[in-house]
């Protein structure tokens, strides 16, 4: 499912704007806590790869945000699941990004998971203060939130998609897959 980018691990965080929610929730905590989970793993490495960053780009950029660990910890715990994910060990199954239902359908985050879909997952009050992060305003923080509340998890995703991007709503898809939200979004952030 790459869309023909071919994204340096460097040029990830200049791109965490163009992010839905999901993912760019997954990688504040990765950026914090120098670590995810391996739902939180899956499903924002599978996205990863699916804007265009190669097996071996994802790699150094796994290896850069777990900076507490050494290399050996990194290359017997995680580096395998990583080209895993890439189709080049096990089964070579060419994994695909996880689409909305999945993710929300999925397993619910517990504490200390980063994973699954922020409309769905997160308390209001946890919502409302990450989509002001995302520079919404006030009375769209509303209007999303409303569409969370009513369970309308992908119209919230896909207002939010509006507000952030400025794009006309007559001309967005609705979100059903969180890289299409990346496809539609970049490069027509506002923010
Ligand atoms: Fe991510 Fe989809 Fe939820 Fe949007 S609706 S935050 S893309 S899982």
């Amino acid at each position: 499912l790459s869309n023909g980018n071919d994204i340096k691990y460097q040029e990830i965080p200049g791109l965490v704007r163009y992010f839905p929610l999901c993912m760019k929730n997954l990688h504040e905590h990765l950026t914090f806590d120098n670590h995810l989970r391996h739902g939180g793993r899956m499903q924002y490495g599978l996205f990863l790869k699916g804007i265009g960053v190669s097996m071996d780009e994802s790699l150094k950029f796994w290896r850069k945000m777990f900076n507490k660990m050494t290399d050996d910890q990194f290359q017997k715990g995680y580096a395998y699941n990583i080209r895993h994910s890439y189709g080049k060990e096990g089964k070579r199954t060419n994994y695909s990004p996880y689409s909305c239902s999945k993710i929300i359908m999925g397993n619910a985050p517990s504490t200390g998971d980063h994973h699954g879909c922020p409309f769905r997952h997160a308390s209001l009050d946890t919502l409302t203060k990450m989509l002001r992060k995302s520079n919404i305003k006030e009375n769209h923080v509303t209007e999303i939130c409303n569409y969370a509340k009513e369970h309308h998890y992908q119209l919230a995703c896909t207002k939010m998609l509006e507000y952030v991007s400025g794009i006309n709503n007559e001309y967005l898809e609705n979100i059903n897959h969180p890289n299409r939200y990346f496809d539609q979004c970049y490069p027509n952030s506002e923010y």
